[in-house]
């Protein structure tokens, strides 16, 4: 590890990652790379977890090529010096900011989207111009060495390399110093991560996970409502961490809402027959899943098949805030369906509950969406729809409070790996003497006018 991080740390010295050509030139051979070997990339998910072709397209690779690409068109406008004004008491200078890149980053990737989720930091720390060293989550462990031998033979190691490995390999790693740890997985190890970040005093971004909430209220347009949110919850098989976590319905369409649910979830085809649908990726999460489930709560679904590691889209009905499924983040095809009477009662029970990724509302009013954009806290969400604020890269994309530190995705990735140099900048021709010792009642009546400007 030791070895790897002194070469990457001699390569940013010698300033060749500060050329904007280089870091273009290197965007362009890694998405050259991930397209070369789509077929290798989608055969390894499928092996993993059973994902499609189709989703790991439209869910993975289509945004990482629009990151690429982003940033290439964007790096001279993202990476440019900018000047700023100064006050009267600094005439003649100038004031500048220099984006710099802050040098040798760690990205530590989750593994629901493995792809997404360890190159999207990747291409952000390269347009900034550092180097890379990437731990992609070992659970999907075909995805992790597809990534490893596409990076292997394209990049030189003292650039951007892939260490694998588990929870040794990433100790090992968090005791080396870093420039950057860009993070996302779950809150707990998280905690972790900033821990050992900070005996170094290196900045992070966490990108952790939480309750999401839904709320549905009773005027909203149910059939396009519930469409929307039961693809966000199923996607994946429920394994994204900005799915809807659960719902917040209005009693009075509860039966309603409940009905359109499962009459969604058949016709959007969520069944292991099929690609549509995944499996859940490891035993461990199969048995903390299937312990969420209390049959006489079951409204639809609750079949499991241990050795596919199956789990039917299953909604939960009369669920409160007291069950196994509202104690932590479901992560998986679960949807517990909770009612509330009065909005403030909603709002009561999500700002109960630590501060989330997502918040999705499904409503016509707008006056109930103001009160809710006002009184509860979340990374980012949607009004109307679930998921699909993610695919908005203009949107900074992170989460709050427990749900997360920092942000990613188009500017906003480059600014977190970036560090913002303040410069003044002054000529020795005028050096008035207002400021110098020894101070006099006149000179502290001239700063008092300067200083008011
Ligand atoms: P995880 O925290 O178990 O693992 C994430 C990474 O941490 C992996 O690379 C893993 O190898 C490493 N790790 C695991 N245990 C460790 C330890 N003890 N010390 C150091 N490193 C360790 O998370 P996960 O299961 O991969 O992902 C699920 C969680 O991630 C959910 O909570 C989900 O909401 C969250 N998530 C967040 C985002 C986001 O963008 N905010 C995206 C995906 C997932």
């Amino acid at each position: 590890m030791k070895e790897i991080i002194t070469a990457q740390r001699n390569f940013f010295n010698t300033h060749a990652t500060k050329n904007l050509h280089f870091r273009r030139k290197q965007l362009k051979i890694l998405q050259q790379a991930l397209e070369k070997n789509e077929s290798l990339l989608h055969e390894a998910i499928y092996r993993d977890f059973k994902k499609s072709e189709f989703d790991n397209y439209t869910t993975e690779l289509s945004l990482l090529y629009k990151d690429i690409k982003e940033a290439r068109s964007n790096i001279f406008k993202w990476a440019r010096t900018k000047p700023v004004s100064i006050s009267i008491l600094n005439f003649p200078a100038s004031s500048y900011i220099i984006p710099e890149p802050l040098g040798v980053c760690l990205v530590i990737g989750a593994w629901n989207y493995p792809y997404q989720l360890s190159f999207a930091p990747v291409i952000a720390a390269i347009a900034a111009g550092n180097t890379v060293i990437l731990k992609p989550s070992e659970l999907p462990s075909n995805t992790a060495a597809a990534m490893a031998k596409i990076v292997k033979e394209n990049f030189d190691p003292a650039y951007f390399t892939v260490v694998e490995g588990g929870v040794e390999e990433i100790q090992e790693l968090l005791k080396q110093k870093f420039d950057k740890i860009f993070f996302t997985g779950s809150t707990k190890v998280g905690k972790i991560v900033y821990k050992a970040a900070a005996e170094n005093l290196t900045p992070v971004t966490l990108e952790l996970g939480g309750k999401s909430p839904a709320i549905v209220t009773e005027n909203c347009n149910l059939k396009v409502s519930v469409r929307r949110l039961v693809w966000g919850k199923f996607l994946n098989a429920g394994q994204t961490c900005i799915a809807p976590d659960y719902v917040l319905v209005h009693k009075s369409i509860e039966q309603k809402f409940l009905e359109r649910a499962k009459e969604e979830i058949i016709s959007q085809h969520f069944a292991f027959e099929n690609d549509n649908y995944l499996q859940i990726i490891n035993d461990d999460n199969f048995e903390r899943l299937t312990k969420m489930l209390v049959p006489e709560k079951i409204y639809y679904g609750g079949q499991t098949h241990k050795e596919t590691r199956y789990i039917q889209p299953t909604i939960m009905q009369n669920v409160t805030m007291d069950d196994a499924v509202m104690k932590e983040e479901i992560f998986g095809p679960i949807l517990p369906v909770l009612t509330y009477e009065t909005i403030e009662e909603a709002i009561a029970k999500v700002n109960s509950l630590p501060k989330p990724l997502s918040c999705y509302l499904f409503t016509k009013s707008s006056s109930i969406k103001k009160k809710i954009l006002k009184e509860i806290s979340f990374g980012g969400g949607a009004i109307n729809e679930t998921v699909m604020h993610i695919s908005n890269s203009n949107l900074p994309f992170g989460g709050v409070g427990q749900s997360g530190i920092g942000n990613y995705h188009g500017e906003a990735g480059f600014k977190a790996f970036t560090h913002y140099k303040s410069v003044m900048d002054k000529p020795t021709w005028l050096d008035p003497s207002i400021r110098y010792y020894p101070h006099t009642p006149f000179r502290l009546k001239l700063m008092r006018w300067f200083l008011k400007f």
